[in-house]
């Protein structure tokens, strides 16, 4: 399979290019030249088949002229070793939990799998490739979890001192091995102005396999359709109802990954993109015209993005045409005073606990549903584990929600990050003499 950029189609990579590349050179993003549609007999089975079998078929469809069987199947196995259910919270309206994986959000679907493909891609390689990460909290963790232990890659993770939270940072800045953490004396912006002025860096690249492993990487993007697939098969079990599927969006890449599983064939009655604040989107639904906006911040951070980056396939996928966007996806917006009324009101009425995150995507579908004639199956994400954001979560409630083990595993390891100025200098030097 060959990889487009949205803002060239004439531009052509391979997958190896595009990975490790990311991001194209005219600042497209990477797109698939065609989108294999999948048999009917994989849509009749899908209520027999594991997340991880789905995850080998959809894989193989896309990556099967690239990667020799046995390799997609273990980086689809090895990634994708956790369950995603599917919760009944009340009437025809479910959970899908993505929090089941390690570092207990969504993003460890895309992370893991894309350090797996990597570590393939580059089989035979020489040297390690340096993957170069700048976060702000929640994709530095998923990262370093994901490409820990992993062969041929080595990850430097940035980030800015005092500015992420004390989980994020034990779970970033306490690994060994093939991770090293650079703890910046700085902003997240600076951290990203170091990242990205190593790339420009023609001395440095000559001496260095350098790659980044953001989040419009095409190697993360792909396996969140897996799960797209198998709610499917969980809804079939239960009946045949039409299904509208809700995602909590931020940068818009889970959602997109749903759009392209439904391009694949899988039928899908609607999707709604839950916003909070930051209504960029619904605002472009509304009035045809885009316009970023300076992000605000929120109860429900991930989602706290005012230019999501993931749009350009959006457009891309719909011609750049507002109407045929709007045929597939619906979008509002969710303030943090209605967050806490909904995180209150599912626990006191059903028992369950949301995350800030996913109680925008349940008020979306629920008040989507409730326009609606149709009768159909109510599906939105529950994309982090309450528990990630538990002084959001206890203080709305007034509880002291239980930490899942293998996040508290972390709490008590010593941090081994390294300290440094926001100084490029510092850092290049810092490269030059871990890795030479
Ligand atoms: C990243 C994230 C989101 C937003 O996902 P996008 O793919 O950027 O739209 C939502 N919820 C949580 C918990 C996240 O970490």
């Amino acid at each position: 399979m060959k990889f487009y950029s949205t803002k060239n189609k004439d531009h052509q990579v391979s997958l190896k290019e595009a990975v490790l590349k990311g991001l194209p050179p005219d600042n497209g993003l990477y797109m698939p030249v065609s989108i294999p549609k999948l048999p009917a007999a994989f849509f009749e089975d899908l209520k027999n088949l594991s997340l991880q079998e789905i995850a080998c078929q959809v894989s193989s469809a896309f990556f099967g002229g690239d990667l020799s069987d046995d390799d997609i199947r273990w980086i689809a196995e090895d990634a994708i070793n956790f369950d995603a259910p599917l919760h009944h919270i009340h009437d025809s309206i479910f959970a899908l939990e993505l929090f089941h994986g390690p570092t207990l959000a969504f993003k460890d679907f895309g992370a893991r799998f894309m350090s797996r493909m990597m570590s393939r891609l580059l089989q035979g390689q020489k040297n390690d490739v340096k993957i170069l990460v700048a976060t702000s909290g929640d994709t530095g963790s998923a990262v370093a979890q994901g490409f820990y232990g992993i062969e041929g890659t080595h990850v430097v993770i940035l980030y800015p001192s005092g500015k992420v939270s004390k989980i994020q940072e034990q779970q970033i800045a306490t690994l060994d091995k093939n991770i090293t953490t650079l703890e910046v004396d700085g902003t997240f912006d600076d951290c990203q102005h170091l990242v990205k002025k190593a790339f420009l860096d023609m001395d440095l690249n000559k001496m260095l396999t350098l790659s980044s492993a953001n989040s419009i990487n095409i190697a993360r993007l792909i396996p969140q359709s897996f799960y797209y697939f198998y709610l499917y098969g969980q809804c079939r079990k239960l009946n045949s109802k039409d299904i509208c599927i809700c995602v909590p969006s931020g940068n818009f890449g889970n959602l997109t990954a749903g759009l392209i599983a439904q391009k694949m064939g899988l039928p899908v009655y609607r999707f709604i993109a839950a916003v909070n604040a930051n209504d960029t989107f619904p605002k472009y639904l509304h009035s045809g015209v885009f316009k970023p906006q300076p992000s605000v911040k929120t109860l429900s951070n991930a989602m706290d993005v005012g230019n999501p980056s993931n749009l350009g396939r959006v457009f891309d996928l719909y011609e750049n045409n507002v109407v045929i966007v709007r045929r597939y996806i619906d979008s509002d917006s969710y303030d943090d005073d209605k967050t806490r009324k909904t995180i209150r009101q599912v626990y006191d009425s059903h028992g369950y606990i949301l995350d800030p995150h996913g109680a925008v995507g349940y008020s979306a579908l629920v008040e989507f549903l409730a326009e609606q004639e149709h009768n159909v199956n109510g599906v939105f994400f529950e994309t982090a584990h309450p528990a990630k954001f538990k002084d959001t979560v206890d203080t709305v409630l007034g509880t002291d929600i239980p930490v899942p083990s293998r996040l508290k595993r972390f709490m008590d390891r010593p941090k081994t990050a390294t300290a440094i100025s926001s100084d490029y200098s510092a850092f290049k030097d810092f490269l030059l003499t871990s890795f030479n």
